[in-house]
């Protein structure tokens, strides 16, 4: 309660009554958090273009007891994307990215490293655009991952046998991943290349990742958007809201 100051990514804003906007935001001291700009559809205000999606700020806000939707009172753009905007793919990209972490963020719950995770997607699309679609399977394994939702993709979930090159690991309709003997010929064998792209993005940053993706075949890259494709739709318990395409 009372006044935050934190950084803050812009995810969304709704207009509200004549003037005014909420403001939905990831913040890195509590999380989702939504806020009323008041005044901010004026001509004259102290918010400027501060509140366009994707902008990083520095905000502070006020809280009032048992009260979700708080008061912004201060921002300062530390970084903005503005200009990505303007291109309707990454535009797009990065809605359905804005949309997942809202899905799945409880409201004023810290959640420092998926913050730094969306931060880090987010400028991984700002310096290269044309990787939106690696960042974006980064960005949702990491989103399964750290809200638990991702299998052990090292790992046989039964016998605990490591997968590698000659130990293929396989995908049941249950969406874990089995060694040969124990998936019983049941499920779908996961490619060395699938597997090597997943484990990937484990170790790498995600412009890293998004790099050395560049040289993997569309097929491979394809086959990864339909695993984590069907992993949030399993969370979400239907499709995700946005198909994203390969060319
Ligand atoms: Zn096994």
């Amino acid at each position: 309660m009372g006044f935050c100051e934190t950084e803050a990514l812009v995810l969304r804003t709704y207009n509200l009554a004549e003037a005014d906007k909420i403001v939905v935001s990831l913040t890195h001291a509590n999380g989702l958090v939504r806020s009323v700009a008041r005044g901010c559809r004026r001509l004259k205000n102290r918010f400027g273009a501060a509140l366009e999606p994707f902008t990083l700020l520095q905000i502070t806000y006020y809280q009032k007891e048992n009260q979700e939707l708080v008061s912004l009172r201060e921002v300062e753009i530390l970084k903005s994307h503005f200009y990505l905007s303007s291109d309707a793919e990454t535009l797009t990209g990065l809605a359905y990215m804005a949309d997942l972490v809202i899905e799945f963020s409880p409201p004023y719950q810290t959640h420092e490293k998926l913050f730094r995770m969306v931060k880090a997607c987010l400028e991984a699309v700002a310096s290269s655009p044309t990787d939106l679609q690696t960042v974006l399977r980064y960005f949702e394994i990491w989103l399964l991952k750290l809200e638990g939702f991702l299998p052990d993709i090292k790992r046989c979930v039964e016998c605990h046998l490591t997968f590698n090159e000659s130990k293929l690991a396989f995908m049941g309709s249950d969406l874990v991943l089995r060694c040969r003997s124990c998936s019983q010929g049941m499920g779908t064998a996961l490619s060395n290349r699938l597997h090597r792209q997943l484990r990937a993005t484990q170790t790498l940053a995600p412009h890293v990742f998004a790099e050395e993706s560049r040289e993997v075949p569309v097929k491979t890259l394809r086959e990864l958007a339909e695993l984590t494709h069907s992993l949030l739709g399993r969370v979400l318990e239907r499709e995700p809201r946005v198909r994203s395409t390969f060319p």
